[in-house]
């Protein structure tokens, strides 16, 4: 019987292909997985770079290892696709290959491009537009770099004969054999170029920012028809019934479906998703506004806010100071000192995301003594995930979203029972890690599943209970903490100008 969904994940590290079926308790469980490792790329500074033709191998490779695991093509329902947000593609319409190498995320070769649109006092109504701030991180700066920068590719977009998109644009342009040039709503809200009340292209943002109309895909819902799957690629032609990009499908993996349901994702960054409702907020305190979902009438809005370094932190304390063998000893480092001795690490080592924005800011280290060793480095690398959320929580309070009930978390860090007993305590709110982990690809899963009618709701039915961590610091002793940290974030700051 057809009952699995194929879940592709496609992140900036690696490509992940996931067989889910139905749960007798609801909702739905893994059963096979498959994964490829992506090459970086880093030409110049700054710039980061994948191979577009490596990630639809990868791509094709993972889905057929999946699909074997699990008894054949025959037995799946429908696919979703999660993937990297913002890293642009561009590729030739006849033929389907790319035209250069994707640009990631990361990038920040279109800088002065779009700090040239900020100067001439563009921000606020991009703002008000689209969510986003002017940055080079979002997609529309990215494609026009791409097409001035191969001889004829403008005037071939224009003409047609060009396509941009990102990741789940190129992977369903190739598994439809170029039968669907589409996106879905939340990709599409990361890439400065959709209105968020309207979700539809904006026509003055496409010409702000000298991308074509005629090269960009069409908008579709999270749990759309996308296309269908050539039959010889995965041996049938399989309907691809949901889409979501990689911190929106870990919001619906969660369950994060109502006002003041919260995810953050502690990995290398770390990523606050906020569902704020049915309508748009306005950010005042530099968070972003984004889409949640969009599915069939259902409209959830989100703030997010991104924290650059979260287990980067951990990997620097083993790589770089070699206070640590392993990851998994900073658990028991920090919880050997009574307190954190004073000492605060601010880890801007790429500078700081929201709500500071300071690119220029670098890692900083105050109050030291000569009591400090490498256990108070674990700590403070440690606190510093509480207190970065903690001012991403402040911010979404004062733009006046809905109060969080709990935070659901999930990411490697999440392992570290002190961070997260510090998170419950600096943040005060109840942290919640599900057993299940995957919630990217359970995100892109459920959508995937309720498309095809496979599940009824997008509600979380865990087989196993979360572990829960509840808030249990004095008030005193929060309020001296964040003082300290305030602190050192004034000195990061201070430092960088
Ligand atoms: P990503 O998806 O960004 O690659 P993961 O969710 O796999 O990240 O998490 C990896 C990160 O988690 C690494 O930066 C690592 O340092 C950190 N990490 C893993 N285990 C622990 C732990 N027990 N305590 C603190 N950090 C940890």
């Amino acid at each position: 019987m057809n009952r699995l969904i194929l879940a592709i994940d496609q992140g900036t590290t690696s490509t992940r292909a996931i067989a889910f079926q139905p749960a007798p308790e609801g909702g739905l469980q893994p059963l096979a997985v498959d994964q490829v490792e992506l090459a970086q790329h880093f030409p110049r500074s700054g710039w980061v770079e994948h191979d577009a033709a490596e990630i639809w191998d990868a791509t094709l490779k993972v889905c057929r290892a999946v699909i074997a695991q699990a008894g054949g093509a025959d037995r799946f329902a429908a696919i979703g696709i999660t993937n990297q947000r913002e890293t642009s593609v561009m590729w030739d319409a006849a033929t389907g290959e790319p035209l250069h190498r994707a640009i990631v995320w990361q990038d920040r070769r279109t800088a002065d491009a779009t700090g040239r649109l900020a100067a001439a006092g563009h921000e606020s109504m991009v703002q008000a537009a689209t969510g986003l701030i002017l940055d080079p991180y979002f997609s529309a700066s990215k494609f026009a770099w791409l097409l001035d920068a191969v001889p004829g590719a403008r005037a071939r977009a224009e003409a047609g004969e060009v396509k941009v998109g990102t990741i789940e644009t190129w992977l369903i342009w190739k598994l439809t054999g170029g039968a669907s040039h589409v996106t879905d709503a939340t990709n599409a809200s990361r890439t400065s170029l959709m209105d968020l009340a309207t979700r539809q292209w904006r026509p003055d943002l496409a010409d702000l920012f000298g991308v074509p109309m005629t090269a960009l895909p069409r908008i579709c819902g999270c749990t759309d028809h996308f296309g269908d799957t050539l039959t010889d690629l995965l041996g049938a032609s399989l309907p691809i019934r949901g889409a979501a990009g990689d911190q929106q499908a870990a919001l619906v993996g969660h369950g994060a479906l109502k006002a003041g349901d919260a995810k953050i994702t502690y990995g290398t960054g770390a990523f606050l998703v906020a569902n704020v409702g049915t309508a748009p907020v306005a950010s005042t305190s530099r968070l972003l506004g984004t889409l949640g979902y969009a599915v069939g009438g259902t409209v959830a809005y989100a703030l997010e806010g991104s924290i650059f370094s979260a287990g980067s932190a951990i990997q620097w304390l083993r790589d770089g100071l070699k206070a640590l063998t392993d990851a998994g000893q900073s658990e028991a480092m920090a919880a050997s000192l009574k307190d954190n001795g004073g000492v605060y690490l601010v880890p801007g080592f790429t500078g700081l995301g929201a709500p500071w924005w300071e690119p220029e800011a670098r890692g900083t280290i105050v109050g030291l003594t000569r009591d400090s060793g490498p256990a108070h480095m674990v700590r403070a690398a440690l606190e510093s995930l509480a207190y970065q959320t903690r001012d991403l929580l402040d911010a979404l309070a004062a733009d006046g979203a809905p109060r969080l009930s709990t935070l659901r978390v999930d990411g490697g860090v999440t392992a570290n029972g002190f961070a997260m007993q510090f998170v419950a305590d600096v943040c005060e709110i109840t942290v919640e890690r599900p057993a299940f982990q995957e919630m990217t690809a359970l995100g892109a899963a459920k959508l995937a599943a309720l498309g095809v009618g496979l599940i009824g709701d997008l509600e979380d039915h865990p087989v196993e209970p979360p572990t829960v961590w509840k808030p249990s610091m004095s008030k005193p002793e929060r309020e001296r903490l964040l003082k300290g940290w305030r602190g050192a974030v004034k000195a990061a700051i201070i430092a960088a100008q």
